[in-house]
């Protein structure tokens, strides 16, 4: 029977401590969500943050925009929130419209403001480990829970699938920083199964439900599931077979409940970390 690695947990403590920076500000701080149309997980990921805020004090203003607006029109909204000295952070919920210039976006957020990282800037930071920028909130939420639960990465294996920029090329700089050995296995890999049960730890980010099974893991290993997926009924789920993984490994994330609750805190941390370097 393995460790439950509950994302919760670890939430609860970061919400807590955002709570404490928070009143030492002696100063109001706002999370700003830019959203691109209605689609119903972006309001669920939404209404999620909005609750997280409220019970530590952060105020959020949602700009919302419709899914057909220009790039030109959006642009000249979007400088406007980003010179707002009422916002502390942005957060650009993905993906965005087609038609929305992302590099002039990226390029446009304040550096200062780009609280998950969406900017070159921030992840040029990442990769040069110098710790000026926020790293991506998924990213860093990883690192979290692998710290919360003291799993030691010196000298690990740390396989991780996907190499999305978005979490698990970032993530890779992290573990490295921490003296993991890393690597990094993608759509094109061959013999995943073979790699992957050589891992100490185990981070699977590619959104395909269920996909990893009892085949890919070792009874020693700390699988963290990154992936939010639905399976064939509609539940959301995790890139890991859960049922099938969990009575072999030694721990493992669930999924609702492991990264994707640490994600939001992580987000509401680095707000009010914000807030805390402008005052
Ligand atoms: P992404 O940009 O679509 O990247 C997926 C990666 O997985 C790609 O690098 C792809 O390889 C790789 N991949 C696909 N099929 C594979 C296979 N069969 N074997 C090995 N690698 C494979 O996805 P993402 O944005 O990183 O997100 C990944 C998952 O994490 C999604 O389920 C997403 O919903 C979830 N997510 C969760 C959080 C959270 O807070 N928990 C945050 C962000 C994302 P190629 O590069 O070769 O195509």
């Amino acid at each position: 029977m393995s460790m439950r690695l509950k994302g919760n947990e670890v939430s609860q403590k970061i919400l807590e401590d955002t709570a404490q920076i928070l009143r030492q500000l002696h100063r109001a701080s706002k999370l700003c969500i830019v959203r691109f149309g209605s689609d119903a997980a972006d309001l669920s990921y939404q209404n999620s943050i909005i609750k997280k805020c409220d019970s530590v004090g952060v105020n959020v203003q949602v700009a919302a925009f419709g899914a057909d607006i220009t790039s030109a029109d959006f642009m000249r909204r979007f400088r406007e929130l980003n010179a707002s000295p009422e916002i502390d952070g942005i957060l650009v919920l993905r993906p965005i419209p087609k038609q929305i210039d992302a590099d002039k976006m990226q390029d446009a957020l304040c550096a200062k403001k780009d609280i998950d990282c969406i900017g070159n800037l921030g992840l040029g930071s990442v990769f040069v480990g110098d710790g000026k920028s926020f790293a991506p909130c998924t990213a860093q939420a990883v690192m979290e829970i692998l710290k919360h639960y003291q799993v030691d990465l010196c000298g690990k294996h740390a396989v991780i699938l996907g190499r999305s920029l978005v979490v698990s090329k970032p993530l890779a700089m992290m573990l490295l920083e921490q003296n993991a050995t890393i690597t990094i296995c993608h759509s094109k890999t061959k013999n995943l199964c073979r790699i992957t049960r050589e891992a100490d730890i185990l981070i699977s980010a590619i959104g395909h439900p269920k996909f990893v099974d009892s085949r890919y893991v070792n009874k020693d290993m700390v699988v963290i599931d990154v992936g939010i997926n639905t399976d064939e009924n509609g539940k959301i789920c995790g890139d890991i077979d859960f049922d099938s993984v969990e009575p072999i490994v030694s721990s493992i994330t669930p999924v609702p409940g492991g990264v994707g609750a640490v994600t939001t805190a992580i987000l509401i941390r680095n707000t009010v970390l914000a807030a805390s370097k402008s005052t």
